[in-house]
């Protein structure tokens, strides 16, 4: 891909049909349209752009991306969603709770993107409330992702606890938050997002405003300072995958992969087969049954 540095280079905040919303490395942002051969844009993509004689900003040019996350819209069509993901906060609470099943079946999502994914815990200040046996549930999932190698960043927006850390964790990387309604989501993006960023903030939601679709396009809200941001991506709150790439599935069930090594057949699928390591594991108490039985659904 040649890559023409007369040109300037920007980031697609937000869209609407063929109207763009870009910013550049100022963190200034221009509306403009993109030259047919560049093909469809989507929030994320990293473009080059320059102004014409009429003063238009024109896009000329899009990086190649380093994943593109699509998903059905209302009418079953798939839609590209956002572009050049680097994390994704899989958002879980104490209250609601999320079945851990389901914050593991997005890991395995997240790396098949591929992009890193950033397990948090919302709503930290409601743990000592809880009655001791549902606290404790809570807290053996936490120490189970931890020790499997998958960050796990307590926070409330209540206490304040684990927001500067969060913070930190965001800065200079785009990032998408994911979890179920109610875990916070709203709360923690109003915290991460510095007040000085207000300006833009306004600025892109009356161009969205703007827009005569129903369904809202993902916006990125770029951090003043460096490049990184968060994407809004109104629907998206979970991650069906259709096909798992085996890598996905090792990454996301690091003790199962390290298990098999010493399964007698290369190819063995741990379910009956002799000389099954995973399954001895799974015996020993080693490696939780639900684990295996959720990796068996996913592959
Ligand atoms: P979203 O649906 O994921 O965007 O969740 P919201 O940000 O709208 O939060 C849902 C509710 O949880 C609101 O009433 C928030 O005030 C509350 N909430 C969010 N974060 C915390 C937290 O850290 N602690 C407590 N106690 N409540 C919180
Ligand atoms: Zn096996």
């Amino acid at each position: 891909d040649q890559t023409d540095t007369s040109l300037a280079p920007g980031i697609v905040v937000t869209h609407h049909g063929h109207d763009l919303l870009i910013e550049d490395s100022d963190h200034q942002l221009h509306r403009g349209r993109a030259r047919r051969t560049v093909g469809r844009l989507t929030t994320g993509d990293r473009i080059r752009w320059h102004c014409d004689e009429q003063g238009n900003v024109m896009i000329e040019q899009r990086e190649d991306r380093r994943n593109l996350l699509i998903r059905p819209d209302a009418y079953g069509k798939k839609k590209m969603m956002a572009a050049n993901i680097d994390q994704v906060l899989v958002i879980t609470s104490v209250l609601p709770w999320m079945n851990p099943d389901v914050v593991e079946r997005t890991l395995v999502a997240v790396f098949a993107l591929p992009a890193t994914p950033v397990i948090v815990l919302n709503k930290a200040d409601l743990l000592p409330g809880l009655a001791a046996d549902e606290r404790r549930a809570i807290e053996g999932n936490i120490a189970l992702w931890e020790s499997l190698g998958f960050e796990v960043i307590r926070t409330s927006v209540k206490s304040g606890e684990g927001i500067e850390l969060l913070r930190a964790r965001l800065h200079e990387q785009v990032t998408l938050m994911v979890g179920l309604s109610g875990v916070g989501k709203t709360s923690l993006s109003r915290e991460v997002t510095p007040s000085a960023d207000q300006a833009a903030i306004g600025e892109i939601s009356t161009f969205n405003r703007e827009g005569t679709h129903t369904t809202r396009a993902s916006t990125l809200y770029r951090f003043p300072d460096g490049d990184g941001g968060l994407i809004d991506a109104p629907g998206v709150r979970d991650f069906p995958v259709e096909e798992v790439p085996s890598t996905a599935l090792e990454d996301g069930f690091p003790e199962i992969h390290a298990a098999s090594a010493y399964c007698r057949f290369n190819d063995c699928r741990h379910i009956n087969e002799p000389g099954c390591a995973v399954r001895a594991a799974v015996a020993d108490g080693d490696i939780l049954e639900r684990r295996l039985e959720q990796y068996q659904a996913m592959r």
